[in-house]
């Protein structure tokens, strides 16, 4: 997909979600979504990272995003729900969701893994894309076609030694991609996953503190994937699993 060019403004009049709006590859892909014509929704933990990322989308006159504060370590399932009843009532439909935000844990032997941390990172990384994609998924269908991308990792397609409770959380990731790929092939709705190879942002900053991050590419490098992840109308592709360099 090296020669993908998105059109100016397809993403006009659409509605997306984003969670981990705040920072790194979430919030660029706000800004370009939003750039490209869309209204965004903004999800996030951090109150005053969100209302940053709100002011700079209304500062470059883009369309006017929405803020959807929401921890996703220890949100119940009735909060979920309650982000669905707001979207539906402030827009009565969601076309694109992107879930990109995630929790890296740490590094250690499964011997040694810490089990808080493990439960912390199933949360954020599985049960809170289950729960947000299962509550969404209504709004999704009222849409005329609808797009959903779960983000992976080279480590959720290959399993790695340290990387615990992350790797295992992104394989479940691409299950759940798969499964639900699955059950909506008919309709026009597609489901994939992203893998966006290393990236200069904070996360991989803590994963590997030895690298020099101008080695690595910017998640502006990403947008083209992430605009071909939500391009409905031209990308008919569902239960891949999706790089981001393969458009570099
Ligand atoms: P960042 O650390 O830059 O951003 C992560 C985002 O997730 C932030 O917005 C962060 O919020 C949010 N987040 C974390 N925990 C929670 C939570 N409990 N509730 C709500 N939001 C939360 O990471 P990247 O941009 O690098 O990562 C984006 C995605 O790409 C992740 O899914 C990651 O696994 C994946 N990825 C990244 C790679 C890389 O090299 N960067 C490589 C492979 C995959 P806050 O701003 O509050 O911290």
């Amino acid at each position: 997909m090296k020669n993908y060019t998105a059109e100016d403004q397809f993403l006009a009049n659409k509605v997306i979600l984003v969670t981990g709006a705040t920072d790194g590859i979430g919030k660029q892909a706000a800004l370009t979504y939003a750039e490209y014509g869309a209204t965004v929704i903004l999800s996030g933990r951090n109150t005053k990272k969100l209302e940053a990322v709100y002011d700079e989308i209304e500062s470059l006159g883009y369309p006017q995003p929405a803020l959807v504060p929401l921890n996703l370590q220890n949100s119940s399932p009735e909060q979920y729900s309650q982000v669905a009843d707001v979207i539906a009532a402030e827009f009565g439909q969601l076309d694109g969701l992107l879930l990109n935000a995630s929790d890296l844990g740490l590094l250690s032997p499964i011997e040694h893994f810490d089990e808080e941390t493990w439960y912390r990172v199933m949360q954020v990384n599985v049960n809170a894309t289950f729960l947000l994609t299962k509550y969404c998924l209504p709004l999704i269908r009222k849409a005329n076609k609808g797009a959903i991308a779960m983000t992976s990792s080279g480590v959720g397609r290959q399993g790695r030694a340290y990387w615990g409770a992350y790797a295992v959380s992104k394989f479940a990731t691409e299950g759940l991609m798969q499964t639900l790929a699955d059950e909506l092939e008919k309709s026009d709705i597609i489901v994939n996953s992203i893998n966006p190879g290393g990236t200069r942002t904070k996360m991989r900053a803590n994963a590997f503190p030895g690298e020099d991050p101008n080695t690595l590419p910017t998640p502006k490098d990403l947008m083209p994937a992430y605009l071909w992840l939500m391009d409905i109308e031209n990308n008919r592709q569902t239960g891949q699993s999706i790089d981001a360099r393969d458009f570099l």
